[in-house]
């Protein structure tokens, strides 16, 4: 049985909607105070409604130092402390190189590394006090380990929060602050329903155990992090996928089928 976390706080980005939202959830039953975060507060404010009387929204853009740091304000005017932060805020516009511009580069790392970085930088001073801490960061298969066309830039961002993660984890020991990342495969989400039957299709065929991820699998791993038990780990991924990378080529998965 882990310890519970009934009465800790925890910042969620990107919680409105797809894995933001299922980690708010699943951190709300946990029974922590979750602060929904998301551009559009009319869906963040639903969100918090689900979760019930411990949570409430809040409107920020992640890539925004003043609004980062607004958002850091109301979790400790609302609850008075800041124990978790899940950086999970990301976006992944397509576009091939030739005809990626430097601002749709510029935006993509805006929000996903340089927006890990501001909401990091905008709950250390209540962490540093509290000398505890545990951040999550959502990071992704797609840099790290893969690549897909049409994501130079996202798997750039993605790649980034790991490097970012890394010496995060070094600095912030002294102050007993862990940095995790989660490293989803393919989750389905409203966003990836939006890519069409084919898409989902080939991506189901992609993954040794033949099904997309739940929001629900991310939102257990970043729990788990977040937990006292997991106290001694800093600096790790966890891939949470299925197996999606574990094939070395389509023939590993044709020889699985002969099982
Ligand atoms: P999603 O369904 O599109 O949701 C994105 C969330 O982020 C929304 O709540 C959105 O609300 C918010 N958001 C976007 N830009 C923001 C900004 N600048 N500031 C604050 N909030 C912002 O995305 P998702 O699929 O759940 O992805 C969430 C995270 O998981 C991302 O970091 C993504 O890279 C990662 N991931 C997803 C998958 C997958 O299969 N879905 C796989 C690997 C990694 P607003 O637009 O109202 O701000």
């Amino acid at each position: 049985m882990f310890t519970s976390l009934e009465g800790k706080t925890v910042i969620v980005t990107g919680a409105s909607k797809g894995i933001g939202r299922g980690i708010a959830l699943r951190f709300g039953a946990a029974g922590l105070n979750v602060l929904v975060v998301s551009r559009t507060l009319a869906d963040a404010e639903k969100v918090a409604a689900e979760i019930g009387p411990n949570a409430s929204a809040f409107a920020a853009d992640v890539s925004s130092p003043e609004d980062s740091e607004a958002m850091a304000a109301a979790a400790l005017e609302r609850y008075g402390r800041i124990d978790v932060l899940c950086a999970n805020a990301g976006i992944f516009p397509a576009a091939r190189l030739g005809q990626m511009t430097a601002a749709d580069f510029d935006h993509v790392i805006g929000v996903n590394l340089k927006g890990t970085f501001l909401s990091v930088s905008a709950v250390l001073p209540a962490m540093k006090a509290a000398k505890k801490g545990r951040i999550v960061l959502t990071s992704s298969i797609t840099g790290p380990i893969t690549g897909y066309p049409g994501w130079t830039h996202y798997g750039a961002s993605k790649a980034g929060q790991m490097g970012f993660m890394r010496t995060a984890a070094i600095e912030l020991a002294p102050w007993n602050i862990t940095v995790n990342a989660v490293m989803p495969g393919n989750i389905l989400t409203e966003g990836l329903e939006g890519a069409g039957p084919e898409y989902m299709a080939a991506m189901t065929a992609s993954i040794p155990m033949r099904k997309l991820g739940s929001v629900a699998d991310i939102a257990n791993a970043a729990l788990f992090f977040a937990s006292e038990e997991a106290g001694y780990i800093t600096g790790q991924g966890m891939v949470i996928d299925g197996g999606q990378v574990l094939p070395e080529s389509i023939g590993a998965l044709e020889e699985m089928d002969k099982a």
